[in-house]
């Protein structure tokens, strides 16, 4: 996939261009044609950071559910798995957040470069921390990303799981600084000093913050 995002975006501006057939009935039903001006504005903004990535069109499902505003990040430098619909806010801030503070605290305290990011993933429609009955996850609104490790170009592999309170000391500082760097960008960032479901990842969303923990 060589496209760029613009080159993406405009040809599915131009494949939603209302035909003469019938017209769709319901405005829920029907898919958003135009992204609306913020999301046009954002998906420029990813462009500039030259990020490719292809324009989503707008969902919703059951529970409240969405992908609205979204997109699927194709190319951001570094490799990173497992990445779905994320809305295009938390992917420009996610997409700098990897190729600026991951990759800078990288050199710093690892010596090292991140040859892949690890996620598990973006979207999920389940409730926070996957309790029955509790609020809806900023996952569900596509708003959210956990990340749970780093493959680095010395061969090492980093994760949450073994080396937030690993015996590295340097790891640590690592694991620390991009938390920090993620509270700085992201709304709401969550690791294992949060609770024992975050023992594994770090969850950074744009939902209702600031809260850094
Ligand atoms: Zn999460």
């Amino acid at each position: 996939m060589r496209r760029s995002g613009i080159v993406a975006a405009s040809l599915l501006l131009s494949s939603c261009i209302p035909s003469s057939g019938p017209r769709p009935p319901t405005r829920e039903q029907r898919p958003s044609a135009e992204p609306n001006a913020a999301t046009r504005q954002c998906y420029a903004d990813l462009s500039n950071q030259h990020f490719l990535f292809r324009p989503l069109v707008d969902r919703t499902f059951d529970n409240g559910c969405s992908a609205l505003g979204a997109v699927q990040l194709i190319d951001i430098g570094t490799p990173v798995t497992n990445l779905g619909a994320m809305t295009c806010p938390l992917a420009d801030r996610f997409g700098q957040w990897v190729r600026d503070s991951v990759q800078s605290a990288a050199k710093a305290w690892l010596r090292s470069r991140v040859v892949k990011v690890e996620s598990f993933g973006t979207y999920a429609c389940r409730p926070v921390n996957g309790e029955p009955g509790k609020k809806l996850s900023e996952h569900g609104r596509s708003n959210a990303v956990d990340i749970s490790g780093f493959q680095l170009a010395d061969g090492r592999r980093i994760t949450i799981l073994a080396d937030w309170n690993g015996p590295d000391e340097d790891v640590r500082h690592f694991l620390r600084a991009i938390h920090d760097s993620g509270c700085r960008r992201f709304q709401v960032v969550l690791g294992p000093d949060a609770n024992a479901f975050h023992r594994n990842h770090l969850h950074m969303d744009l939902g209702n913050g600031p809260y850094c923990r």
